[in-house]
């Protein structure tokens, strides 16, 4: 069938998942409306040492004042969420922490503290998980994520690329730094190592961004996460740019008005990875050994801590206080920070949406959504139709040209939702 409309039914489905999600500010989020048995923590450090131009969630300016009362307030903050729970008859076991930011290794001599809290207030049998800005991975910090009991480390790369690292992005690194950090990281023995990788960035040509995966793929990391620029309205590089031609930043994202770039970046990743043996784990992300690792948002329930965490329970998109002032002032009222909240509408599709992130769907489970939906009957009739998924065994799969697609839908869907974030946020 005709890109033109195969791109059109991509569009019109990613703006369908998209509008699940809509905030409302100030009303009782109901969190707590359904007993929940298991969860993951999304802690995020709210700080940053610079702020990078791309970056559509920044964190704010790092004082070593605003980071001992956050510790406090976070440790206030699992008590409200444990006591919250506990009138539901239970604390959920907590199968993973995801430290994020901001900058969360602006914190590395804290993070046994904050683990520590995390037991005091909750059954915690589960992993770690950091992320990290490169430069900062020296020994010192190293040994201190090894001692608190990180097992996982996700390093922010970006791209190895020195030129396109300083014009594209505004930041320094060189690629022999860059390498000999990642090596560093794999030397201290974390049961998984991942990096973040940027595609279709400006001044980035195809062979730049496999060189970058070869880089990657030749150090032997076990994950590498790749995400397409999205050059949201509100970040400076998008103003930035949009000085450059005498014009305002135009609210959304651009989506593919590159001739076909970044479809043709997005396929090169997965033909590279595929090469070194890396598998699909998402459509933004591929790896040696899947199984051991989980992204910070991917867990059935996460709830969202410290300021502008975001957080998912019980079909609830919860979304902390904007600023680290209205966080503590919240929780010292003896409530939650929580902002604002979206009711997510768990529909077939949204949940077949879910499913095609990682790539395909169960025959049984998606007899499930069938069952539920007649018009989701006919969707999957016409993709199948149009050779944008396959029967492999029990699981009907995207194939290359539909992961293509699927990139772009996701970058739609979370440029929508990032959006939407700033704007509640900036509404305070
Ligand atoms: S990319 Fe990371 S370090 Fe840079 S501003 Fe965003 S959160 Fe901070």
């Amino acid at each position: 069938m005709e890109e033109r409309i195969l791109r059109w039914i991509s569009d019109r489905l990613a703006d369908r998942v998209a509008s699940s999600v809509n905030f409302t500010k100030g009303a009782d989020p109901g969190i707590f409306s359904r007993r929940v048995d298991r969860t993951a923590l999304n802690v995020r450090v709210p700080f940053c040492r610079a702020r990078c131009p791309f970056c559509a969630f920044p964190g704010e300016v790092y004082t070593e004042q605003y980071k001992r009362i956050y510790i406090h307030g976070l440790r206030d903050e699992l008590r409200l969420y444990s006591e919250g729970f506990e009138g539901k008859g239970n604390r959920p076991v907590v199968e993973r922490v995801y430290l994020s930011g901001g900058t969360p290794t602006l914190l590395y001599k804290e993070f046994g503290q904050v683990s520590g809290y995390v037991s005091e207030y909750f059954p915690f049998r589960g992993k770690i998980a950091i992320e990290a800005y490169p430069n900062d991975l020296k020994d010192e910090v190293l040994k201190a994520l090894v001692d608190s009991g990180v097992n996982q480390v996700s390093v922010g790369v970006q791209t190895f690329n020195e030129a396109v690292l300083s014009k594209s992005l505004g930041r320094k690194g060189r690629r022999e730094e860059l390498t000999a950090v990642l090596r560093r990281v794999m030397d201290y023995g974390f049961e998984y190592v991942n990096i973040d990788l940027m595609f279709s960035l400006p001044n980035q040509t195809k062979e730049m961004l496999v060189e970058d995966l070869e880089t990657a793929a030749g150090i032997g990391l076990h994950g590498i996460s790749t995400y397409p620029l999205m050059l949201l309205h509100y970040t400076a590089l998008a103003k930035i740019q949009s000085a450059g031609k005498g014009a305002k930043p135009r609210k959304g994202v651009a989506m593919e008005t590159d001739g076909g770039k970044e479809t043709e970046q997005y396929l090169a990743i997965v033909e590279t990875l595929e090469r070194y043996g890396y598998k699909l784990r998402t459509l933004w992300s591929f790896s040696l050994k899947p199984e051991a690792y989980e992204g910070p948002y991917e867990h059935e329930c996460f709830i969202g801590l410290g300021p502008r965490a975001w957080g998912f329970v019980n079909d609830r998109f919860t979304l902390n206080a904007p600023s680290t002032e209205d966080y503590l002032a919240t929780i010292n009222e003896g409530r939650l920070p929580v902002y604002a909240f979206s009711e997510v509408r768990n529909s077939p599709l949204v949940r077949l949406a879910r499913r095609f992130y990682y790539g395909g769907v169960n025959r049984s489970y998606l007899k499930g959504l069938e069952e539920e939906s007649f018009w989701l009957r006919g969707l999957i009739w016409v993709l199948r139709l149009t050779g944008l998924v396959k029967w492999e065994g029990e699981e009907l799969k995207l194939t290359k040209e539909a992961l293509a697609y699927g990139s772009i839908a996701t970058k739609k869907i979370a440029s929508a939702t990032l959006t939407k974030m700033d704007e509640i946020l900036r509404a305070g």
